[in-house]
């Protein structure tokens, strides 16, 4: 079965595709977003989180899913740590859990036990309506189906996240066309997606996960329908972010896609495997 058919019904994936569409709705504004520190540092301590604990810290994780009479058993027992600045690439079979782990990281599924440390916040326990600012706060997703708005322009589709952070118009414009400038597409900024290739396409979804200057960037699969030239100018793209020191999370089972990132984890049955830094092996 194609991923791309069974995440599109989650419930997790439906509520944060649905979050995307209410654009029609803002909601009412917020404190504006503030640029001088890095969105991590400046929420951590606005709510008493550590500014200098791990962007990421899971512990003894286990998510179970309840269909009828049977328990799945997605996440069997998960403790990881990511410090910022890390480039993180988490690797397994189809169906070893690592969407699972990438909807709990994002804020977008909980836990069935264990915990979860965004930024040293527990996130247990902050409710729904804080835990949406957080996500759109600290987290940047990309997914494999790219998840853009239909018939509104890569403009638009950028500067969507700033509307939910309360950034006023002139300044969300700007800053969403430096966004796209920094993917290379500046001379794309009013096209729709429908006009747009797949690898275009991904590169403005990197822009809108970019523009609020989240903590982190989640990627599920980010090159899973793209071919091997437009897959390869998007990993250079996260190439370059985590140079200029954002942390990437990228899920994939592709091994040379794995290969970029810094340190690879490898899931199997819901449990981590293995917890790599490849390209440190033999530099002694
Ligand atoms: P991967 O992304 O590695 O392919 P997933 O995290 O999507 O793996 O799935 C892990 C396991 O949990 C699979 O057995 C899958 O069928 C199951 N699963 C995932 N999401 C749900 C859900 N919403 N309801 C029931 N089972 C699920
Ligand atoms: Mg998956």
């Amino acid at each position: 079965m194609p991923q791309g058919w069974r995440a599109s019904r989650r419930p997790s994936v439906l509520r944060a595709q649905r979050a995307l569409e209410a654009r029609r709705a803002p909601r009412p504004p917020q404190a504006p977003v503030a640029l001088d520190r890095p969105a991590g540092e400046r929420s951590a301590a606005r709510r008493g989180g550590h500014v200098n604990a791990p962007v990421i810290e899971i512990t003894d994780v286990r998510k179970t899913y309840a269909i009828g009479d049977i328990a799945v058993h997605a996440l069997r027992g998960i403790s990881l740590r990511v410090e910022r600045g890390e480039y993180l690439a988490i690797m397994g079979a189809s169906g070893s859990g690592k969407t699972t782990l990438m909807n709990i990281m994002g804020c977008l599924d909980t836990p069935t036990s264990g915990t979860y440390r965004l930024n040293g916040l527990d996130v247990r326990g902050i409710e729904e309506d804080t835990l949406a600012d957080v996500r759109n706060r600290e987290i940047g997703f990309v997914f494999q189906s790219f998840n853009l708005i239909p018939r509104t322009r890569a403009l638009a589709n950028v500067e969507l996240p700033l509307s939910y952070a309360g950034v006023p118009r002139a300044a969300r414009r700007d800053r969403a066309l430096r966004a796209l400038e920094r993917v290379g597409l500046a001379e794309r900024v009013q096209h729709l997606p429908s006009e747009l290739s797949g690898g275009q396409q991904q590169r403005v979804a990197i822009a809108r996960a970019l523009v609020t200057n989240p903590a982190i960037i989640l990627a599920d699969e980010p090159t899973g329908n793209l071919d091997t030239a437009a897959g390869a100018d998007v990993m250079a793209l996260f190439d370059r972010l985590t140079q200029q020191g954002r942390t990437v999370i990228l899920i994939t089972h592709e091994e040379h896609v794995a290969m970029h990132a810094r340190r690879v984890v490898r899931v199997r049955d819901g449990m981590i495997v293995s917890d790599e830094r490849p390209h440190l092996e033999g530099a002694v």
